[in-house]
């Protein structure tokens, strides 16, 4: 999960309608007494909707980062759920920010709806999840997926109607267009042994956040709820991961064949050394584009970039 800039307004249509459509709710919702049925919303559906969230993400789910637009339908999720909410009897749910722009984020199925999905077990668990980055052996089936799930820091307060503030929840669930992810997920690499996981990361300050062992229990709730080590996604890291490793390690090669051809008291040779070179930038910048915004799972590609970095400024 990167961190996304939300750089574009509620498109028109949706202002418009959703306005309709929340005075409906409100007679809905808070008659007297209430409607108990739920209620049809579609506002959020709108294209226009659909359409703007897949250019500011650029067709990628905005917690895993998947390209959906080649493989699936958008799923327009709430991120603060609409209908229910998880554990909260009672609670109807988010209703009033339904057709709310800043409540609409673009998902995947995988991360939206409520699936089993094979992850390796223990994976609440940092250290045992270090710990079994040999493979899957030891998978279990767990259920992930976001759906109404929406916890809360202990010391947040829950919005159950439209004139609580949502401001006071400090929501567990990391919103790349309000967080940085970047505070609170770090990426794990075993170069031995190749293979993605995302870990919560050590949290510095922010006390609402932090879990008993330090780490961020806002980024460990979301790896759970999301489903970021979920077997077919840790698969699809892992290919990038491998191939950054290897376009690495060539760029590596070429650059140190340069430097060797580079001091021949041949000519052609000499020359040839500044051709091998142009190919290594070349390489380099093709693992550079690999970071770019607009390409999957570029937080990972980008964390491994620094650590790259770091590998190639220490002898
Ligand atoms: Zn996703």
């Amino acid at each position: 999960m990167r961190r996304v800039e939300r750089r574009e307004m509620a498109p028109e249509d949706l202002e418009e309608k959703g306005a309709e459509e929340l005075e409906e709710a409100i007679r809905h919702f808070e008659n007297d007494p209430p409607n108990p049925d739920s209620f049809p919303f579609k506002r959020y559906k709108l294209k226009s909707v659909k359409d703007a969230l897949e250019r500011i993400f650029h067709g990628k789910c905005a917690y895993c980062e998947t390209f959906y637009a080649s493989s699936q339908p958008l799923d327009v999720e709430h991120f603060r759920p609409k209908g229910a909410v998880s554990g909260e009897v009672g609670h109807r749910g988010y209703w009033w920010l339904a057709a709310d722009w800043g409540n609409l984020l673009p998902s995947c199925i995988d991360c939206n709806r409520k699936r089993y999905q094979v992850t390796p077990k223990g994976e609440t668990s940092q250290v045992r999840l270090l710990d079994e980055t040999s493979g899957f052996s030891a998978a279990a089936s767990v259920g992930s997926g976001k759906k109404d799930s929406f916890p809360l820091a202990p010391t947040g307060s829950r919005a159950s109607s439209r004139t609580d503030p949502v401001a006071a929840e400090k929501p567990l669930l990391l919103n790349p267009c309000e967080d940085d992810p970047e505070e609170h997920l770090t990426y794990f690499f075993d170069r031995e042994h190749p293979v993605s996981f995302v870990l919560a990361k050590e949290l510095a300050g922010d006390p609402d956040y932090l879990g008993e062992d330090g780490l961020s229990l806002k980024g460990a709730t979301s790896v759970h709820i999301y489903g970021l080590n979920r077997l077919r996604l840790v698969q699809a890291r892992t290919r990038l991961l491998r191939r950054l490793e290897f376009m690495a390690d060539l760029a590596i090669d070429l650059k140190q064949l340069a430097e060797t051809l580079k001091e021949n008291a041949d000519q052609e040779i000499v020359r040839a050394g500044y051709q091998v070179d142009a190919f290594g930038n070349r390489t380099l910048a093709e693992l550079a584009s690999m970071c770019a915004d607009d390409q999957p799972y570029s937080a990972m590609a980008r964390a491994w970039m620094r650590d790259f970095q770091t590998r190639l400024e220490i002898p």
